[in-house]
């Protein structure tokens, strides 16, 4: 078993840095011993959300079994201790992302949440009526439909960065969007949909030269790689517990502390305030301030645990592996005959969109489930992006550090086998 216990590294057990011992950390996630449909399971679907491995499932366990008690008011022993454990949780994210501050990282529900706060606040401090926000093609809903409420509010204009046929954000014509009118540019690291790696320092440059803010969604480059936003200098980050191996419900925005401080709450409610009165209330101190109301608890301590678990493996090693698990899905996917991959990016996370000339991508998921294999077929909640491909929906195979080099050949023969039933 992989443990992780990332304050006391002489416990900390390490698998030999030549080799990933993929066995070792499946046998960590008890969902992938099940055979579903009679096969075993192949969990091909962690962009959608990736499974929790023991150590998480046991730290929300022990929560709720020894020190479950609301947190940050109590004087009493369980909130004491549920409180440290919450806030541990909050450094280790802190380093996790390298930031240089605790409060600069605000617990949410999501990066959907996320993204949602920083346009109800920074979008509303900041957007006057003709004023611009640029994203790209390749968002995910979750960064463009927030970003067009806002601009039906204030009157300002959505811009959106294009793409080529590879699925990469043409650098060019996004510096060219970048008008005296843009506030902001808020892009995605890694596309969910074709895993497109975006040249995301690159991007915040070019903004930052023209004194411009820029929202990073990381829902699905923390998973695949190690981000350091200090040295990203990215404005705002946001990103998803659960796509990281954590509990759902938990998501986490950072933001650049002088920024996030001069911000208005997103929220009222409890635990966001110093003092109330009738007459007005005082604010709570960052990240408080845009914390409203009871967390997640246990699921920030499950966070926690995965982080710990990530760490233990090694994010290096991990992004190693996963790319050569990527290759392997790229070469043999794409000599399947009536096979296209959606999105070559040259710089790719380990997720591959493909179509099956002649079928349609629910049918390709429906019998790729019938052999224990879950993938996700649709829109990827980026219709804009189908739509740029010309098409409605694409069948997604997303890996993670658990999945093998076999489960990437039990795909191919599962592809090979709805092109059989199509009369391919
Ligand atoms: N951004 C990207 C790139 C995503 O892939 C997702 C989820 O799939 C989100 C944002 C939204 O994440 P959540 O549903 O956790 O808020």
């Amino acid at each position: 078993m992989i443990t992780a216990k990332s304050d006391s590294a002489d416990t900390l057990v390490r698998t030999d840095a030549q080799s990933f011992d993929v066995e070792a950390i499946r046998r960590d996630f008890p969902i992938l011993q099940q055979t579903v449909n009679g096969k075993p399971l192949v969990y091909l679907d962690n962009a959608a959300t990736t499974q929790k491995p023991r150590a998480v499932i046991d730290a929300i366990t022990d929560h709720y079994l020894k020190d479950n008690a609301n947190i940050h008011r109590g004087v009493h022993e369980l909130s004491v201790r549920a409180t440290a454990a919450y806030e541990k949780v909050r450094a280790k994210v802190r380093d996790f992302i390298g930031a240089d501050r605790v409060e600069e990282i605000v617990f949410l529900r999501s990066t959907t949440e996320a993204v949602n706060l920083v346009a109800q606040t920074y979008g509303h401090s900041v957007i006057q009526p003709g004023d611009e926000i640029l994203i790209s093609t390749l968002e995910h809903h979750s960064n463009i439909v927030p970003w067009q409420m806002l601009c039906e509010q204030t009157g300002a204009v959505l811009k959106v960065a294009p793409i080529n046929d590879a699925g990469e954000i043409i650098l060019e014509e996004y510096e060219k969007l970048l008008g005296p009118r843009t506030m902001l540019v808020a892009v995605t690291h890694v596309s969910n949909a074709l895993g497109t790696i975006t040249p995301i320092k690159e991007i915040i440059d070019i903004a930052h030269r023209s004194e411009v803010r820029v929202l990073v969604d990381g829902a699905q480059a923390v998973p695949h790689t190690p981000v350091d936003v200090r040295d990203l200098d990215c404005d705002f980050y946001a990103f998803s517990s659960h796509k990281l191996f954590g509990p759902t419900g938990v998501g986490v925005l950072y933001g650049k502390y002088d920024l996030l401080n001069g911000l208005p709450p997103y929220q009222g409610g409890g635990e966001m305030i110093l003092s109330v009165s009738f007459d007005g209330t005082t604010y709570n101190e960052l990240p408080f301030k845009f914390e409203a109301g009871t967390p997640n608890i246990a699921g920030v301590i499950g966070f926690g645990a995965a982080i710990d678990y990530i760490n233990a493996v090694g994010m290096e090693r991990i992004a190693a592996y996963e790319r050569d698990i990527l290759d392997h899905a790229t070469q043999t996917l794409s000599a399947i005959p009536g096979v296209r991959i959606i999105g070559t990016a040259t710089e790719k996370a380990s997720v591959v969109s493909f179509v099956v000339e002649g079928v349609h991508p629910h049918d390709v998921g429906t019998i790729l489930d019938q052999l224990g294999i879950a993938v996700r077929t649709g829109h990827h909640c980026a219709q804009p992006l189908m739509e740029r491909f010309g098409l409605t929906a694409t069948a997604r195979a997303s890996f993670a550090f658990y999945n093998t080099r076999d489960e990437v050949d039990a795909l191919a023969d599962g592809i090979r086998q709805v092109i059989e039933v199509f009369g391919g």
